[in-house]
């Protein structure tokens, strides 16, 4: 990583810190982006310190000219969208590559810029952002797509002290989108690419985790094991004490198998992902006490690792006879139209009993109430059903109904669905945030600085003990799906003059 501290031509509050604040940032006593790191990917992550530099501050003139590879655009300090960012780091590489700094920019994946403290102060209006990202690497070979350049990142000097913001920016370097709900951008608590709710920092979501290949799910589910009226039962252990962890529920057709069991209409593709996430780690405290969690439904459809669709949260479910963050009653949740319910059931020594079921129609009642099936996925079968007690034509109320549908996230976004990212650069409008101004129309803060230092130990059952537990099945690892490799990233990641920049 290489890493410049700017001074623009003495505007706004000058440089934002010093080598030695950085580096306290990147590996010092309290929370660092090391640890970051090196919790949130199981140890497969890790910064690389011998390439690792940061120079400065550095006097940045108050204009220049740009990249003859991006047409010599001329840059100035005052505006921060079009060219602008990147004249910045042009004259950046340029000085570091000269001497007395002679530095060999080939050395580095990352290349992130600290601002000066108060850059809205002195750019134009809507400059306002806590950081700005590429999407991937800057530039791509054209003839190696999959060659990994480098990455540009910018921090704003009022913000830049964040480990949050830091693994939030570099998450979008390495391809990952917002997580999202699908009423708020930034909205989804369980991950650092969102998290504008919550209490502090924490880790990415289960898609997102298999998206940059430190977990495999746990258990794979696809149309073929699913069967009407009967309800799959899983054991998933928390995410924190496992890196296989999740529930990956994949409904594509089958195009070499005609054969469909599972009842789910043909409409439905998703991909759902169902994982155990408690607050575990001074890197991942989405709730403030310490083991309490949820059971998490996402929906996420890609497969490859540069995929640019965001993944959704879709439902938070409170796990019986675990310790939970909100006093919640909602254990269950369906699919919208897709029959399909998953149901948080059990805890037992750190790991969720899951249940996932296939309605044997759309209809929210025992239907049969003497074929063995659990028609209405609620856990009662037949007689045990309430339903079967009541009279014929009576359609009983179910206790938890599958939320309204998708709305648009952001009326400002231009470049699509809500849930596709937009190339090029993405503006992080959180600034007024992060200051806590609670008159903006984004919500609540961003993450809070950590208070804890512990880490939960989870210990894993044996499987016996498991099995002899009330579960169907001891937890069992599924192959774990194609690694993502020799897959080619979108066309639309390429960062052009002309990619649509976008303000969130
Ligand atoms: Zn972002």
């Amino acid at each position: 990583m290489l890493i410049v501290i700017i001074n623009m031509c003495n505007k706004g509050g000058g440089a934002a810190t010093g080598p030695e604040g950085v580096w306290n940032l990147l590996k010092g006593d309290n929370a660092n982006l090391a640890g970051y790191y090196e919790t949130c990917s199981y140890g497969r992550q890790k910064i690389d310190f011998d390439n690792t530099v940061v120079i400065g501050p550095l006097n940045m003139p108050c204009n220049g000219i740009g990249s003859p590879i991006m047409g010599s655009v001329p840059w100035t300090v005052t505006s921060c969208r079009g060219q602008n960012p990147y004249g910045w780091f042009y004259w950046a590489e340029q000085t570091v590559a000269a001497a007395p700094y002679n530095i060999d920019l080939s050395r580095f994946n990352h290349r992130v810029m600290i601002m000066p403290r108060l850059h809205q102060v002195f750019m134009e209006k809507d400059c306002d952002w806590a950081g700005i990202s590429t999407t991937g690497p800057i530039n791509p070979e054209p003839t190696k797509p999959n060659n990994y350049k480098y990455s540009y990142t910018w921090l704003a000097g009022d913000t830049w002290s964040s480990p949050w913001l830091w693994f939030h920016e570099l998450g979008h370097a390495v391809w990952l989108s917002h997580a999202n709900t699908p009423n708020q951008e930034y909205g989804d608590i369980a991950s650092a690419m969102g998290g504008v709710r919550g209490y502090g920092l924490r880790c990415y979501n289960a898609p997102q985790i298999w998206q940059l290949g430190w977990g495999s799910p746990f258990v794979l589910l696809t149309r073929m094991d699913l069967t009407p009226g009967q309800t799959e039962l899983k054991w998933i252990p928390t995410v924190a004490s496992d890196p296989d962890h999740s529930i990956r529920i994949n409904l594509a057709q089958d195009a070499f198998n005609p054969k469909d069991p599972s009842g789910v209409p043909t409409s439905c593709l998703s991909q759902y992902w169902v994982s155990y996430r408690t607050s575990s780690s001074v890197y991942d405290m989405p709730w403030r006490d310490m083991g309490s969690g949820l059971a998490l439904v996402h929906r996420w459809d890609a497969g490859s690792f540069s995929a640019l669709i965001k993944p959704l949260l879709l439902a938070q479910l409170k796990v019986p006879n675990a310790k939970a963050p909100y006093d919640t009653q909602v254990t269950s949740w369906e699919a919208p139209g897709c029959r399909l319910v998953i149901t948080a059931m059990d805890m037992w020594d750190g790991y969720a009993l899951i249940g996932v079921c296939v309605k044997t129609s759309d209809d929210d009642f025992e239907f049969n109430c003497g074929d063995g099936l659990d028609d209405d996925c609620d856990g009662l079968i037949d007689m045990r059903d309430p339903d079967c007690l009541r009279p014929p034509g009576k359609t009983p109320q179910r206790t938890t109904r599958p939320p309204p549908p998708p709305k648009k996230a952001d009326e400002g976004d231009e470049d699509g669905p809500y849930w596709i990212s937009a190339p090029g650069l993405i503006y992080e409008g959180l600034l007024h945030l992060m200051f806590g101004d609670n008159t903006s129309k984004k919500g609540s803060p961003p993450p809070a600085e950590p208070t804890v230092s512990t880490r939960a130990k989870s210990p894993k059952p044996s499987g016996s003990t498991v099995a002899g537990r009330n579960a169907d099945e001891a937890p069992d690892k599924s192959p774990p799906p194609p690694p993502p490799k020799n897959v080619k990233p979108s066309p639309k990641i390429r960062p052009s003059r002309r990619s649509a920049v976008r303000l969130v």
